[in-house]
């Protein structure tokens, strides 16, 4: 690891981004135990240690801080990091109901170190908290895997798509208040919304437990979600698919996760592009590759075809004396850039046919055509023959 930069959180407890919140603490424990200044008096090093992985615990026992480090790294904790929801400055696209989220991700993920290309996602994804025990606050991130076929994706598309979740609680707007009950500052905060709490050499402000932040409570909660402001539902939305999208994409849907608890703000929503094979074209980046068989005659004589494009038939000229496999390029035909602008080009290979069922009349001909070629060799042949003579 480079000097200056920060350690990796999971990797100072040296455990899994996948680790559960169990696995975690006893992580943080055995280090903490290891490191401790009472164990190891006057080492510098160690009470280092002690601090960093404490550190490292602080951020990742948060299921919300946890989230926003897998997400962005330690820019989660700087300020005005990416993490910074809701102002109106920084990260341009925040706001974006759809947003592309790889280049996003391109800036934060990759900057602990570890390893894992792409898993990322997985982990974060796989996050959600079960109500109640991860408290209040922002509700999960969901994420949806999108199929979707070659010319969706080269034209655009709207799509709905359906799926479960935790959503507010319409009985009770989320606030999980019996509605008509009567409201009542929260004894345990006194109504600041928050509580403190010192641990080792921290003293973590962080929302209150009794009344999920918001300062006061409700004399009867609410019978539909028991007061937890949410409720099990199917959730039916449009996704809008930008032309050009490819295998691997995300979009993300703000505020279309999981309703937060206790009327916190909801999670995100990311759709996760697969696209389908392609009976024709093979896609290449923003290139279309497809291999198209030509009779031999017009791969000797020349003439034009024509080839599938997905803007419809396309004429593609075929000189004369085309061997097999060449390529042609057919300039802007292939898929839209995701950001606008100009197209990717479809490439053909050609593949010369060779018949294998031949009436009497096609065999006379083509032998008077090899008659009156004689020994008449083609450039190919030829560089063959010369330099395989030494073996005849
Ligand atoms: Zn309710
Ligand atoms: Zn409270």
């Amino acid at each position: 690891m480079a000097a200056g930069q920060k350690e990796d959180y999971y990797e100072l407890l040296g455990v899994e981004k996948t680790v559960t919140d169990e696995e975690l603490k006893k992580a943080y424990r055995k280090k903490a135990v290891q490191f401790h200044p009472d164990k190891n008096p006057g080492n510098k090093q160690a009470e280092e240690n002690f601090k960093k992985v404490s550190e490292a615990y602080e951020a990742l026992k948060d299921p919300q801080k946890r989230a926003a480090y897998d997400r962005y790294g330690h820019a989660a904790f700087q300020q005005g990091g990416p993490a910074a929801r809701g102002s109106s400055g920084g990260a341009g696209g925040f706001h974006d109901p759809f947003d592309i989220f790889r280049e996003v991700f391109g800036q934060g993920g990759g900057g602990g170190g570890a390893g894992s290309t792409g898993g990322i996602f997985e982990e974060f994804f796989g996050g959600g908290q079960g109500g109640g025990a991860g408290g209040p606050g922002r509700g999960s991130d969901l994420r949806y895997d999108l199929e979707i076929t070659l010319e969706e994706a080269a034209h655009g598309a709207e799509k709905e798509i359906s799926f479960r979740k935790l959503g507010e609680c319409a009985h009770c707007h989320g606030n999980g208040a019996e509605p008509g009950s009567k409201r009542t500052t929260c004894t345990t905060c006194r109504g600041a919304g928050q509580v403190t709490t010192s641990r080792g050499f921290f003293h973590v402000r962080q929302a209150c437990p009794s009344c999920h932040g918001s300062g006061h409570r409700f004399e009867k909660v609410c019978v539909k979600c028991s007061g937890e402001g949410r409720v099990n539902e199917t959730a039916k939305i449009n996704v809008k698919i930008p032309a050009g999208v490819d295998t691997g994409n995300k979009l993300r849907s703000s505020g279309n996760g999981e309703a937060g608890a206790g009327g916190g703000e909801a999670g995100d929503l990311y759709i996760v592009i697969h696209l389908k094979e392609h009976e024709v074209f093979e896609r290449q980046g923003d290139d279309l590759f497809c291999e198209i068989p030509i009779k031999f005659t017009l791969a000797t004589l020349g003439g034009t075809i024509h080839v599938p494009t997905l803007q419809g038939k396309a004429a593609l000229k075929i000189p004369g004396g085309t061997p097999s496999n060449t390529t042609f390029r057919l300039k802007g035909r292939g898929m839209p850039h995701l950001r606008g602008g100009a197209h990717g080009d479809q490439l053909i290979r050609v593949q010369v046919e060779v018949p294998t069922h031949l009436t009497s009349e096609q065999k006379k001909i083509l032998e008077e055509f090899s008659r009156v070629s004689g020994d008449t060799e083609e450039p190919m042949s030829k560089g063959f023959f010369e330099k395989a003579k030494k073996f005849f």
